[in-house]
């Protein structure tokens, strides 16, 4: 089966789609919250014939085939749609209408593109050998925990035998396709670390503990973490993003707070690198006799693609026009991704669409000025469509 015969004449369903896409985007909601863009893709799934079912509270799935659950070979496709706690204040016609609200990783996009292939499988439903599972998922971001794992229990994966998603990547360029083989994203582990001193008067330095110089040597030492406590293939970051402490100029606090944030690949390396966070926290108790409260809570585990699923992702690109470039470059990347949960279970791949533009500014998912590149919209398309004729095909 050619993916061209279909994928012809779809230039009226890509106008549909960036419209869908505008109209999301200009609707953000955030994980669990995306009630408005639950009923909109069932409205679109139910109109196509598709009987969506509900998971994960405001997530919903739907089989191409739900009499032949079970008895044939399942491909998952799956797409994120809740956007991100930020402001947009971008000139965008279709911008966001609620404050603090903001699709600025382009799940506007992913959601608009799974829609698309729906849309395309039921057309072509007669010549689809096997059944189809559209996975939209709820919380990405992580706002409580993610989407994927709530899935995952709730047997989404049941009977499914391989699972597929992707993500735009603005900082790589247009036209090309980013994938491999094994660990693909990190292990994210966020800590936090309560410095307890004793405060009292700016001037009276001697009968306090300052909890701010020794949360600063927290920090410096934390930094050592990876360069002394790790070798040459090093495979960890650690970063300290929040430092809290004290509200007035003449008084040294009690307490200072810091909050950060460590990536990694290997539960190897994970248990080093949380071994030296501690050691370091109680060094730095001894060295100014203060106390340090160390929390720890592991997040979103290490996404791992599988071989074969890899191997079709890359024979399905290069099979498209539009795709220039297969690449394996700047892979693994130290970002977090809920999909991991969904490799964890099956086989599966997560692959990276290019969406830059050479010679112009392309600020990054998270930026405040993003935006989902809509060229990607057919992109994306063919290539979720194009895994489906080539995993279902015996
Ligand atoms: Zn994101
Ligand atoms: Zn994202």
């Amino acid at each position: 089966m050619l993916l061209n015969t279909f994928t012809e004449n779809i230039d009226g369903l890509v106008k549909e789609l960036m419209a869908a896409r505008h109209d999301i985007h200009k609707h953000p909601e955030l994980g669990f919250e995306e009630t408005r863009t639950q009923a909109k893709i069932r409205s679109w799934l139910i109109d196509r014939g598709y009987q969506p079912f509900v998971s994960a509270k405001t997530g919903l799935v739907a089989d191409l085939f739900p009499e032949r659950y079970g008895e044939t070979r399942t491909i998952a496709l799956r797409a994120d749609m809740d956007c991100l706690p930020m402001q947009e204040d971008t000139p965008l016609p279709y911008r966001s209408v609620h404050d603090g609200r903001a699709h600025k990783c382009g799940h506007d996009g992913h959601t608009a593109i799974l829609l698309g292939v729906a849309d395309i499988l039921a057309t072509h439903k007669a010549s689809i050998p096997g059944n189809v599972r559209l996975v939209f998922q709820p919380d990405e971001e992580g706002q409580h925990g993610g989407g994927a794992p709530v899935m995952v229990k709730e047997g989404v994966l049941q009977s499914v035998d391989e699972i597929y998603g992707l993500h735009n990547w603005p900082a790589w360029p247009m036209g090309e396709v980013r994938v491999k083989a094994g660990p693909l994203m990190a292990h994210v582990v966020l800590i936090s670390l309560k410095v307890v001193g004793k405060g009292g008067h700016g001037s009276q330095p001697q009968v306090t503990r300052d909890p701010i110089v020794a949360a600063s040597h927290m920090v410096t030492g934390l930094q050592t973490v990876v360069s002394r406590g790790l070798g040459f293939e090093g495979g960890a970051v650690v970063s300290i993003c929040q430092f809290h402490g004290g509200n007035a100029h003449n008084v040294i606090p009690e307490t200072v707070q810091l909050g950060g944030t460590i990536r990694t690949f290997s539960e190897e390396v994970t248990r080093r690198v949380l071994d030296r966070v501690e050691e370091i926290a109680r060094g730095v108790e001894v060295m100014f006799g203060v106390r340090v409260e160390l929390q720890i809570q592991r997040g979103y585990p290490v996404l791992r693609n599988h071989d074969e699923c890899v191997a079709a992702v890359r024979r399905v690109a290069e099979h498209i026009d539009e795709i220039r470039k297969v690449s394996e470059a700047d892979l693994p990347m130290a970002g977090g991704e809920d999909f991991a949960y969904f490799t964890q279970t099956i086989p599966g791949a997560y692959f990276f669409l290019g969406a830059g533009h050479a010679g112009q500014e392309n600020p990054g998912c998270h930026h405040p000025d993003f935006d989902f590149e809509d060229q990607l919209i057919p992109l994306g398309l063919k290539m979720m469509v194009g895994i489906v004729i080539d995993r279902l095909t015996p």
